[in-house]
């Protein structure tokens, strides 16, 4: 490879995501057990293909205009204030919630400014931070006790908020962990980053997939709220890009113009399929579909990997058992052709990993046997 001459100061601290070498190497596999996937395991509603090849035909191929379609927008601002009982001032369709956290990481940080993200956390905030020359803190979300839940140490919370705090950042229900943030800890951030004058940042994409009664939103407690929400995992479409912003005007209307000059508009056939059939698709039976999942990881898995019952998403984090070195539990698992994604690849620590059950039974069923032949030999 040629020399890297010519690169920004600004992507050179950027390394590759640990989950893209898992891909690259499962490419490499015959019929690998695949627990590392972050996309839902099935096809999206019918409903919502048809009215995508409908919107295609009937010519809706064009740009939109930047902040999307008005009744996209309206749709969207009605179902978070439905949910949530508070109506944010507006709405941004995104290009995915990825484009949600370029936008808004890109209008609110400065250089030297103060991030509070989770850790563990989703890989994608800390890179977009660093790209905006933040300074990244990290708010400790493991388990205090064995099989706990992941949640907020909010006296913690208080000891890293700083005069620089310019974002705390909320993931609920989480990416790594499937944990999903109490009211009450929903509320103690959202108290810390106003008296702090901070936004919060909540990225809710896998808000359908709660299996705990109460779902809370910073939305409705935060002064400054951005809450960023997307489709891909709920309707099962990742490839198609679509994502919203909601939350104070003038934040928002800086997305719009950074939108403008970048992304341009959220794909535009997908916005007016989702306008069309969004209020006619039904995701509770998906839902049931990951709960069910849920209980199987949590039933069978070894105990030795501590794991407290996963309370949304589609992921479980486990620990691994006492004792085990991470590298060689990695590779034991890879020779019986099993993914999974090391801890490492999302947090400072390197003591748990991350299984993905979204995947048919049948594949979760031979993952658990794998891992509890590995427990069994390690611990
Ligand atoms: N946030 C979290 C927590 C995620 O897990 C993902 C996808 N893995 C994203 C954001 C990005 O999703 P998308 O851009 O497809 O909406």
């Amino acid at each position: 490879m040629l020399d890297p001459i010519g690169l920004s100061d600004r992507v050179r601290g950027i390394e590759p995501s640990g989950i893209r070498r898992i891909f690259e190497l499962m490419a490499t596999m015959e019929d690998p057990i695949n627990l590392s996937i972050g996309q839902p395991h099935y096809d999206p509603p019918e409903a919502l293909v048809e009215a995508a090849c409908r919107a295609i035909r009937a010519g809706n191929n064009r740009y939109t205009v930047t902040q999307g379609l008005p009744e996209l927008n309206r749709l969207v601002l009605d179902d978070t204030e439905a949910r949530f009982g508070r109506r944010p001032e507006t709405c941004l369709l995104t290009a995915g919630v990825s484009g949600g956290l370029m936008l808004s990481f890109l209008c609110l940080l400065n250089p030297g400014d103060e991030i509070l993200l989770p850790d563990p956390g989703f890989v994608m905030y800390r890179h977009l931070a660093t790209l905006c020359g933040a300074e990244v803190r990290y708010y400790d979300v493991y388990p205090r006790a064995p099989r706990g839940r992941f949640g907020v140490d909010l006296e913690q919370v208080e000891r890293l908020i700083s005069p620089r705090t310019k974002i705390v950042f909320v993931n609920s229900p989480s990416n790594p962990t499937g944990g999903v943030l109490t009211r009450a800890e929903i509320q103690g951030l959202c108290r810390i980053a106003d008296r702090a004058g901070a936004y919060v940042i909540s990225d809710e994409i896998y808000d359908l997939f709660c299996y705990v009664d109460d779902y809370s939103s910073p939305v409705s407690y935060a002064e400054r709220c951005i809450q960023l929400g997307g489709y891909s995992k709920t309707y099962g479409i990742p490839g198609w890009r679509m994502g919203y912003a909601t939350g104070p005007a003038s934040v928002l209307e800086a997305m719009k113009t950074l939108q403008q000059f970048s992304f341009v508009c959220a794909p535009s056939p997908f916005q007016y399929a989702l306008l069309e059939a969004m209020p006619k698709i039904d995701l509770a039976p998906y839902r049931e579909v990951y709960r069910h999942k849920r209980d199987l990881v949590t039933q069978q898995l070894h105990p030795a990997y501590q794991l407290g019952a996963p309370e949304g998403a589609f992921y479980a984090f486990p620990q691994l058992p006492p004792g085990a070195d991470p590298a060689a539990f990695l590779d034991a698992a890879l020779q019986q052709k099993l993914l999974i994604v090391p801890g490492k690849a999302f947090s400072m620590r390197n003591t748990h990993f991350r299984l993905s059950y979204a995947v048919d039974d049948a594949v979760l069923q031979q993952g658990i046997e794998v891992l509890n032949g590995l427990a069994r030999r390690f611990a």
